[in-house]
């Protein structure tokens, strides 16, 4: 397709970002074009917005960044069999090699070669995006746009959380960002027996609060592992999800977890953090996982079902509507934390 387009462009080497136009990207032969409907903003684009030692670090420009999202194909390469214009995808972000040993052996989620949308190639802050058709997940066209775009992040929250068992579990979630809410949410609807939500933000323990947390600490009022194990009557509790990333969170979370749980590891450290390998992990008999991306596929099914049959409604951790054309407005918004999910509609 011939033509302009508006696109969140990276391009230069520094803090922000410009709307601009640019040209309607071509597509291969085992590429999909996709007319944009819903971009949301995920934790990686502010770390590109404001040009961090780790966006210095992993990419290049210009790049169109953004990778949340979810459109109408309106065009297909000529290889591609699978997709058709007309259809409602949102996307895998994560575009896998296919021939590596994790992709071999079922691990695509970790693939040696992994490309990722809005990084490694243009992303969906803009009119159309160009996406390879192995990542294309077709969406029925009943879901609500923004919910559709969230769909990957979302994704994020059901392997961390289903990573083990949840059901009559006690589980804390340190880090209520949006994956921490939705992972409160899926505690919730999985029958786990006690959720805490650990979290700082006066807006998002209250959405914590609406996503089923039975206790909503702030850890700038009380001191989260000792309300914990007050709770638990000194055993602490089966499972931590770990979605903040905070130094001093994270060793919470370990110092909160029974001898013989399970940790899900999602939020990221911005630096090596220090912990006591020997009392919280060694000694305790501690299981944990590193939660990289979605499971490929298996955890966009699980996806899909839970949303198609309303097991969970996502739409609380949802709390800014923007239009496109409020793109740098959206990003303050972001920077200033007192937001769940903002999706912006093109
Ligand atoms: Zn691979």
């Amino acid at each position: 397709m011939q033509g302009k387009m508006r696109a969140a462009l990276k391009a230069e080497a520094a803090p922000g970002a410009k709307v601009a136009l640019v040209d309607i990207p071509s597509i291969g032969p085992r590429d999909v074009l996709v007319q944009v409907k819903a971009a949301s903003i995920c934790g990686t684009d502010m770390h590109i917005y404001e040009w961090d030692a780790w966006a210095q670090s992993r990419m290049s420009v210009p790049r169109i960044f953004g990778h949340e999202f979810a459109g109408e194909v309106v065009e297909v390469g000529d290889d591609v069999t699978t997709v058709a214009p007309g259809d409602f995808v949102a996307a895998e972000t994560h575009i896998a090699c296919g021939h590596c040993y994790q992709c071999r052996t079922g691990q695509a989620n970790v693939c040696q070669n992994v490309q990722i949308l809005g990084i490694d190639r243009d992303g969906a802050f803009a009119d159309y995006i160009s996406i390879p058709e192995q990542v294309a997940w077709k969406t029925g066209k009943e879901i609500d746009h923004s919910v559709a775009s969230i769909q990957e992040p979302f994704g994020n929250a059901v392997h961390a959380t289903y990573a083990g068992e949840i059901t009559n579990k006690t589980v804390a979630v340190f880090g209520c960002g949006p994956i921490g809410l939705w992972a409160v949410g899926l505690c919730r609807v999985s029958g786990a027996s006690t959720t805490f939500a650990i979290e700082p933000h006066h807006l998002r323990m209250d959405i914590a609060r609406q996503m089923g947390a039975d206790y909503v600490l702030n850890p700038a009022e009380v001191d989260p592992v000792a309300r914990i194990l007050e709770v638990t009557e000194g055993v602490g509790v089966d499972v931590v999800l770990e979605m903040s990333g905070h130094p001093v969170a994270m060793r919470q979370g370990f110092k909160a977890l029974r001898n013989g749980g399970r940790v899900s590891l999602l939020g990221l450290p911005s630096r090596n953090i220090e912990l006591d390998f020997a009392n919280d992990i060694i000694f305790k008999g501690a299981t944990v996982y590193g939660i990289s991306g979605r499971r490929i596929f298996d955890t966009w099914y699980r996806t899909r079902r839970i949303l198609e049959a309303g097991l969970l409604d996502v739409k609380p951790v949802i709390t800014h509507h923007l239009p496109f054309d409020s793109f740098h407005e959206a990003m303050e918004i972001m920077r200033s934390g007192d937001c769940g999910k903002i999706v912006m509609t093109m």
